[in-house]
C-alpha cells in the first residue's frame, strides 16, 4: 500500500495553501467566529477556485478526485478554518457523493453541477430529539399524497440549514417492526412552506454552528426522494462513512495548526529566564501530541486508501473517527495549557480550537459508540 502523496497532490495541496493563507487567516477566522459569521468570502473563493468540484466527474463540471485526494484538500482547509472546512465537507457529502452515488439522472443533473459551483449548498437532517445515539430510532414522518409526499416532526442539530439550499433527510415512511426498515433519504428544499428553522447556541462551531427545523406539513415531490422507497438506512450508512472520512480530515488540520501555533509559543514564551518549550515537560507533551498527529494523518491515508479500493469496513470508519477525534480534543487542551491564561483568554486564538473540538467527540456519532462499533467486530 503507497500511502503517499503524488506530485499532483502536493501540487494542489501548495494551490490550496496559498489561496487560503490568502483569503482566510487568523484575523479573518477570528472574526467569523467573534461576529458568528459564514465564512462566505473564503467559500467563494474555493469555489472559484474550482475546488468544490473536487471529487465530482468532468462531466457535472468537476475534477473526478479520490477520497485520498479530498481528504488532503479538507485537511488543509481544517488546518485555516475548521468551520469552512465542514462547510465544504456538507456539500461533497451530501451534495456530491451522496447524490452521484445514489441520486437519479435527473437529481444528479439538477443538483451537482451547483455545488460544484459553490451555487448550492447542504445539511444533513438525521438527528432528531429522541433519536441521537440510535439513529434508526427516528420519528419524523413523510407520508405519500398522490405524487407528492408530507413531511411532520423535527429534526434536532442539522448543521448549517440556516445557509443551505437542500437538505439530505432521514424520514420514517413506513412501520415495518425492525426500525432500519422504512426509513427513506430525501433531498429537501429547504425554503420550502412549513420549515422552521431555530439556530440553538452552542459552545463553538460559532460562524455557522447547528439548527432545531421543524417541519410542519412540508410538501415534496416524489423526485426529492434519494434512492428507493424504504430503503434509506443503508444510504444513511453509506453517507455516514464518508462522512466520517471528511470529519476526520478537516480536524487533523485544525489539530495541526493549534500544534503549531502552540510550538511557536514554547519557543518564544520565556519563564525563569529559559523558552518554556527548553523544559522538558513541555517537551514530552509536544512529542504525544506529534504521535498523535503522525498516527491521525496515517490513518486517514490508510482509510482513503482502503475506500477507493472498496474495502472500507465499519469497524475501520469508527476507529478513524474515534482516534481523530480524541486526539484533537486532546492536542486543543494541552495547547490551551502551553498557552497558560493566555490560552484561557478570548482575545487569543487558542480558546476556539478548545471549543470547537469539544464537538469532535460528540458530532458524526459519539466516542462511545465508535468504541461499541469496534468491540462488536471482536467476537466478545
Ligand atoms: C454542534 C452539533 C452539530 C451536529 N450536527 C449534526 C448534523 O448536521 N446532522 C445530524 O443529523 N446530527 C448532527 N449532530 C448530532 C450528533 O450526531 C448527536 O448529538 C450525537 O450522535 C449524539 O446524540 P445525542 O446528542 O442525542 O446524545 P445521546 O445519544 O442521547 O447520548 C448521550 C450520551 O450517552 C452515550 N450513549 C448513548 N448510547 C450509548 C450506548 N449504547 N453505549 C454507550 N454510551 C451511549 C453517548 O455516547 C453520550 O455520551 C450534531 C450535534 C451537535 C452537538
Amino acid at each position: 500500500m503507497n500511502f503517499g502523496i503524488t506530485s499532483d497532490q502536493e501540487a494542489m495541496l501548495g494551490h490550496v495553501r496559498a489561496l487560503l493563507d490568502d483569503v482566510c487567516d487568523m484575523a479573518y477566522v477570528a472574526k467569523c467566529d467573534e461576529t458568528r459569521t459564514p465564512p462566505r468570502e473564503a467559500f467563494d473563493a474555493m469555489a472559484r477556485n474550482g475546488w468544490l468540484g473536487l471529487i465530482a466527474p468532468e462531466e457535472y463540471g468537476g475534477a473526478g478526485g479520490s477520497p485520498t485526494d479530498l481528504a488532503l484538500l479538507l485537511e488543509e482547509t481544517g488546518n485555516h478554518f475548521e468551520e469552512l472546512g465542514l462547510w465544504l465537507f456538507r456539500n461533497f457529502t451530501y451534495g456530491c457523493y451522496a447524490v452521484l452515488k445514489h441520486g437519479t439522472d435527473e437529481q444528479k443533473r439538477r443538483i451537482v453541477p451547483g455545488v460544484v459551483k459553490g451555487e448550492l449548498s447542504f445539511a444533513f437532517g438525521l438527528t432528531e430529539p429522541d433519536s441521537g445515539s440510535d439513529a434508526a430510532a427516528l420519528r419524523t414522518r413523510a407520508v405519500a399524497d398522490g405524487s407528492d409526499f408530507v413531511i411532520n416532526g423535527r429534526k434536532q442539530f442539522t448543521s448549517g440549514m440556516d445557509i443551505a439550499d437542500y437538505v439530505l433527510l432521514a424520514l420514517r415512511t413506513s412501520d415495518q417492526g425492525k426500525k432500519q426498515l422504512g426509513i427513506s433519504t430525501f433531498i429537501v428544499d429547504t425554503k420550502l412552506p412549513g420549515i422552521e428553522v431555530r439556530k440553538i447556541p452552542t459552545l463553538g462551531q460559532h460562524a455557522i454552528g447547528t439548527t432545531e427545523v421543524t417541519f410542519n406539513d412540508v410538501r415534496v415531490p416524489a423526485t426529492a426522494l434519494l434512492g428507493q422507497l424504504d430503503k434509506g438506512w443503508a444510504i444513511c450508512e453509506d453517507t455516514l462513512r464518508y462522512e466520517r472520512l471528511c470529519l476526520s480530515a478537516a480536524r487533523i488540520g485544525a489539530a495541526r495548526r493549534a500544534f503549531e501555533l502552540a510550538l511557536d509559543y514554547a519557543k518564544t514564551r520565556t519563564q525563569f529566564g529559559k523558552p518554556i518549550g527548553s523544559f522538558q515537560v513541555t517537551q514530552h507533551k509536544f512529542a504525544d501530541m506529534k504521535v498523535m498527529l503522525d498516527t491521525s494523518q496515517t490513518m486517514i491515508r490508510r482509510y482513503a486508501w482502503l475506500m477507493e479500493n472498496g474495502k472500507a469496513e465499519r469497524a475501520d470508519t469508527a476507529v478513524i473517527k474515534y482516534y481523530i477525534a480524541e486526539s484533537y480534543k486532546t492536542i486543543s487542551d494541552v495547547c490551551l495549557q502551553i498557552f497558560g491564561g493566555y490560552g484561557y483568554c478570548m482575545e487569543y486564538p487558542m480558546q476556539r480550537f478548545f471549543r470547537d473540538s469539544r464537538l469532535a467527540t460528540i458530532g458524526g456519532g459519539t466516542s462511545e459508540i465508535q468504541k461499541n462499533i469496534i468491540a462488536a467486530t471482536l467476537g466478545l
